[in-house]
């Protein structure tokens, strides 16, 4: 029987194979994911940290279970693919093993880009992008691990990840490289409105502040070191990162 491969199951993942199915195909279908979560989506993730909404609702389709059964998958979890011989037909994963296949549907997604500034991977800097980033903020967040917050990067993400801050009560500065706050969104008199109301929530907002690096003082505080010179210290930093395709 015909083997289709799909690598990824987010939304898109999901979606697919769900239309591979309703167009009346009976072809085998492995779903090799690098998680053992069932679809998720991710623009969910800042509101489940703040607790507007509960973990389950991150999964719109339901559990992995149901998925299975619903949609007659073979889902393998955890099972990064590394390599693909298009000429030979072969998936080749992390563990050494590999897997024939038929026709093959990519829906890995999009990653977060971290810029490649020195300190970047300090423990204390995260980025916000998969459940797991969202499970661990807001663990931290509940138990109070976090005294003080930076976040850089002033648009969608970010602005999120300041309300996780404020919802907790965490004292948090938003800082950003460009004019003002959703430099590629919206007219500068509409940021301005914004950034008014984050400082009436005792946000501190600075723009034109490009980053240079992450330091790590002797106390585990963390200061973010802007090309103007300007240091901002906290004890978390956050960074907006831009998402990009594989
Ligand atoms: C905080 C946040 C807010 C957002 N807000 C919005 C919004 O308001 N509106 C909007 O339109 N979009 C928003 N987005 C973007 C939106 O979530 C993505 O565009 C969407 O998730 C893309 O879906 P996808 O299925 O293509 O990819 P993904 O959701 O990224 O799923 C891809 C899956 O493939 C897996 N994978 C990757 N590589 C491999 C591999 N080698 N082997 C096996 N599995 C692999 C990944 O782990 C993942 O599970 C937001 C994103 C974030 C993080």
């Amino acid at each position: 029987m015909e083997k289709i491969a799909v690598i990824g199951f987010g939304c898109a993942g999901f979606r697919a194979v769900q239309a591979i199915r309703k167009a009346g195909c009976d072809a085998v279908i492995d779903v090799y994911s690098d998680t053992d979560i069932p679809p998720y989506n991710p623009m969910l993730t800042t509101y489940y940290v703040k607790g507007a909404i509960p973990y389950e609702a991150l999964f719109p389709f339901g559990s992995l279970e149901k998925i299975i059964r619903e949609m007659d998958i073979h889902f393998h979890a955890e099972k990064p693919v590394t390599d693909l011989d298009p000429a030979g037909k072969i998936l080749r994963f992390a563990d050494g093993s590999q897997e024939r296949y038929d026709k093959i549907l990519t829906s890995t997604g999009a990653s977060a880009v971290m810029p490649p500034l020195p300190g970047i991977d300090l423990p204390g800097v995260f980025k916000m992008r998969t459940a797991q980033d969202a499970v661990q903020l807001k663990g931290m967040l509940e138990k109070g691990e976090i005294k003080s917050a930076l976040v850089i990067g002033a648009s969608w993400v970010g602005i999120k990840v300041v309300e996780d801050m404020v919802a907790y009560g965490v004292p948090c500065t938003l800082v950003d490289g460009a004019k003002w706050m959703f430099y590629v969104a919206a007219f500068e008199e509409t940021a301005k409105r914004a950034q008014a109301d984050l400082e009436a929530k005792g946000v501190q907002v600075a723009c034109e502040q490009m980053l240079s690096h992450i330091e790590r003082e002797e106390n585990g505080q963390l200061t973010a070191v802007m090309q103007n010179g300007r240091r901002f210290t906290a004890a978390t930093i956050a960074t907006d990162c831009r998402t990009t395709g594989p």
